[in-house]
């Protein structure tokens, strides 16, 4: 295992420019163009049979070993429309033109490209000890997973018809931890997501002449500040739910009341029953609101976009969690517990009806997240995923990274 250990140092040390470059190309959600031809480019010169094209931008390379099972690896691609403030001289200046064609800058806010980076390494590392393992690789690069719907697009694009069914789903997601470090939670590991657009309609009219109105923005306001209620009023305290108001867009100009206003709301919650709870409250209050301004017509909420709870199977996360205690020692696995983020890698697990395996990958400076732990002060002073400052420490991120996926394929490889 130290032989592992090893090459994905060197491996990473070879990387390093690779991950820069992408980390300074990213594309949005469904136009990873570039970023799929580097991928398709890399697979090939490794000797994967690779196939393009998969759910739009989606990348597979197959590499068949003798008997065996068939192993998933899986890394997702997109950026974020996030102007990229890390000063890093790798940082992101590109722009580009987003579905509702508005210009927007693009940054790798969410480290897709060290999962990019990391996957490709692996690939490499799994080729070079092929006489350590039998079976079916099968590594997926995935598009569109900040959107939610990249994992779905390639199932629907017949994923399973034109790869082998894995036996196993294994993945990583960098996140703010000190790098180096690597962690898996067994059962519900990440939120489910449901993103919502909310629409609130009044009746316009003059700023002097309230009276002669219905003003959506102080409807908006109300339903803003009492959304707020949900979490703490109608779930309970041991049960994990978040409701958050991202978007709130209404009016012109200062002398007109709007004819409506647009909230953008994203709700995490663990488990079905409390999903369900909080969709049902959050449709209460906004459609009550509504009828407290006395408007005129209901208003319209749409779901834009459903992630579903990420399940890590209990026993396959045992036995992974395991292997990495034996390749990085005790001190340097954790149990993350359940996040509040959300995932669509589980879509192709289920599909194939595999287990899933997704870890938590290290990726902040050790001694930067020592420090921000004596202060007191993770979470202001480390960037989340998402932040116009997320900035991973490409080194051990990577080594680790690259190990990580290598051990967990090695260990699935070996029946
Ligand atoms: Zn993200
Ligand atoms: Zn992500």
């Amino acid at each position: 295992m130290n032989a592992v250990l090893h090459d994905a140092e060197t491996i990473a040390d070879r990387l390093v420019e690779t991950y820069k470059d992408l980390h300074s190309h990213p594309e949005l959600s469904f136009a990873e163009h570039r970023t799929a031809g580097i991928v398709e480019a890399r697979l090939g010169e490794l000797g994967f049979e690779v196939t393009a094209g998969i759910g739009q931008t989606g990348v597979v390379g197959v590499a068949r070993n003798g008997e065996g099972p068939t192993v998933l690896v899986r890394a997702d691609m997109d950026a974020l429309p996030v102007h990229e403030e890390t000063g890093l001289d790798y940082a992101s200046t590109a722009r580009t033109t987003d579905p509702d064609g508005h210009d927007v800058a693009v940054m790798h806010a969410c480290g897709h490209d060290v999962h990019v980076t990391c996957l490709l390494g692996a690939a490499e590392l799994l080729l070079d000890h092929k006489a350590e393992w039998s079976g079916t690789l099968v590594v997926l690069f995935q598009p569109a997973e900040e959107y939610g719907g990249g994992a779905l697009e390639m199932i629907n694009d017949r994923l399973y018809e034109r790869v082998p069914t894995p036996d196993i789903v294994l993945g990583q997601h960098v996140g703010p931890a000190p790098a180096g470090l690597v962690g898996a939670h067994p059962g519900s590991a990440f939120a489910g997501a449901d993103s919502l657009r909310i629409r609130m309609f009044g009746r316009g009219g003059h700023g002097s002449r309230p009276e002669t109105t219905i003003d959506p923005i102080v409807m908006a306001a109300a339903t803003v500040m009492r959304l707020q209620t949900v979490v703490s009023r109608d779930i309970a305290g041991s049960d994990m739910a978040v409701v958050t108001v991202g978007q709130l867009h209404a009016g012109t100009k200062n002398n007109i009341i709007p004819e409506e206003a647009t909230l953008g709301v994203t709700i995490r919650t663990a488990t079905v029953p409390v999903r369900e709870r909080v969709l049902g409250a959050m449709r209460r209050i906004v459609y009550a609101e509504a009828a407290a301004s006395g408007a005129e017509r209901e208003p319209e909420i749409v779901t834009e976009e459903t992630f579903p709870v990420l399940v890590n199977d209990p026993d396959a996360t045992e036995r992974t969690v395991g292997a990495f205690r034996t390749a990085f020692g005790e001190q340097r696995v954790l149990d993350p517990g359940a996040v509040t983020g959300s995932e669509d890698v589980g879509e192709l697990s289920t599909a194939a009806g595999a287990p899933l395996v997704y870890w938590i990958l290290g990726g902040v400076d050790a001694q930067q997240y020592a420090a921000a732990v004596a202060a007191d002060r993770v979470d202001s002073d480390i960037p989340s995923n998402h932040s116009p400052h997320f900035a991973p420490v490409i080194r051990p991120t990577l080594d680790t990274g690259i190990a990580a996926l290598s051990v967990a394929a090695l260990e699935w490889f070996s029946n």
